[in-house]
């Protein structure tokens, strides 16, 4: 069983010194006296809060834990059962849940496991969209914002997982969405294939401030925000009255020491409305969701876009590109095939 382990925490940029690849021997069977389900691989996923895992957290108020040195990383995943011991299961079933960067997993709670019902859309779709990434997106901008037709929304990141979907769900709410990336490839998706109005490459704009008030002349209702940093402050400085702003992500300040907004006096100017969230405290949106999403997906309202890569030993890369903003959409690692 080839694994991929964290070699020690992590304390700036991961690297790929950062994590040892090892093989161990496994029976491909479940061990007797067990309940759990042995699973092989075939779908991972790579997310930016995994880096923060590989952190030694002493945060109390972190809602994740650290992985520990040596222990095998995890993750989203879909595999097949191999074998089972649980009653739910059989042999050959396809399931997703949190699995390891690992060839094959043994699940001892078996009941963290979903069984994969729909196979008319791809089975890579859940580690992203049709899971807590296309969640994240559905409650940051519905549950938070609640957008109304024709408002101006903003999206950071928005070539990312999380980030191509809120805008397409944006448009298909009848809003005016624009969306900045890192780079002319994705600013061409966003605007020629997944629907945004507008969007821009932030790297190459000397003023986020003037970039902003170019393409929100009237100021932004609703900011989806997944970086942080000085995106935040020329958001602020171009929020409209009453304005919302959903905060889902701050990759910008993962890897350096957090410098604060400089605009906060805006959210008072404007009453702007400003909230965090967590994804996991939403589960039970779930089955709503996914009653809405799958629809749209299999009448190709939504595209999910996939940054698929191959083999196992391309998880330290994979996770190491997302911050360097190489992923075009949700990033995955495929083990095995189908
Ligand atoms: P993405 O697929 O969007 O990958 C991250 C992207 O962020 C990169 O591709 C890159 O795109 C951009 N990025 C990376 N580093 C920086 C930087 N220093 N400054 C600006 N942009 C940068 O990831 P996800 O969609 O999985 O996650 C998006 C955000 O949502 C993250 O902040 C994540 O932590 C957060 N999140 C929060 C959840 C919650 O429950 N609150 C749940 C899931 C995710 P580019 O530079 O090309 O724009």
């Amino acid at each position: 069983n080839k694994q991929v382990t964290l070699k020690h925490h992590v304390s700036g940029f991961p690297s790929e010194t950062d994590f040892e690849l090892r093989t161990s021997s496994i029976k491909l069977k479940v061990p007797e006296g067990s309940s759990g389900v042995l699973l092989q691989n075939l779908y991972l996923s790579a997310d930016p809060y995994i880096l923060l895992r590989m952190r030694n957290i002493n945060d109390p108020n972190h809602y994740f834990t650290s992985f520990t040195p040596g222990s095998v990383i995890t993750a989203n995943g879909v595999g097949r059962v191999l074998d089972s011991r649980d009653p739910k299961f059989k042999k050959g079933d396809l399931v997703d849940g949190e699995i390891g960067w690992e060839e094959y997993t043994l699940v001892t709670a078996p009941e963290t496991l979903s069984k994969i019902e729909y196979t008319d859309v791809p089975l890579s779709y859940c580690t992203g969209v049709l899971r807590l990434i296309g969640l994240t997106a559905y409650v940051g901008l519905f549950e938070i914002c609640a957008p109304k037709k024709g408002e101006h929304v903003f999206v950071s990141a928005a070539c990312g997982a999380v980030g191509h979907l809120v805008g397409q769900f944006a448009k298909l709410a009848g809003c005016y969405v624009v969306g900045s990336a890192g780079s002319k490839e994705k600013v061409d998706l966003l605007k020629n294939k997944l629907g945004f109005d507008e969007a821009f490459n932030y790297k190459e704009e000397q003023d986020l401030d003037a970039a902003l008030r170019r393409y929100f002349p009237q100021g932004i209702d609703v900011y989806f925000e997944n970086v942080g940093g000085k995106m935040l402050d020329a958001v602020l400085l171009n929020m409209r009255p009453h304005g919302r702003i959903s905060v889902c992500g701050l990759i910008s300040q993962y890897n350096t020491e957090p410098e604060g907004p400089k605009n906060l006096m805006q959210i008072i100017y404007k009453r702007i409305r400003m909230e965090g969230f967590v994804v996991w405290d939403y589960t039970s949106l779930y089955p709503k969701f996914l009653d809405w999403v799958l629809p749209h997906i299999r009448e190709g309202k939504i595209f999910c876009i996939e940054d698929i890569t191959e083999g196992l030993q391309s998880c330290p890369d994979a996770l190491i590109g997302i911050y360097k903003g190489r992923n075009i959409g949700k990033q995955v690692i495929r083990v095995a095939h189908e």
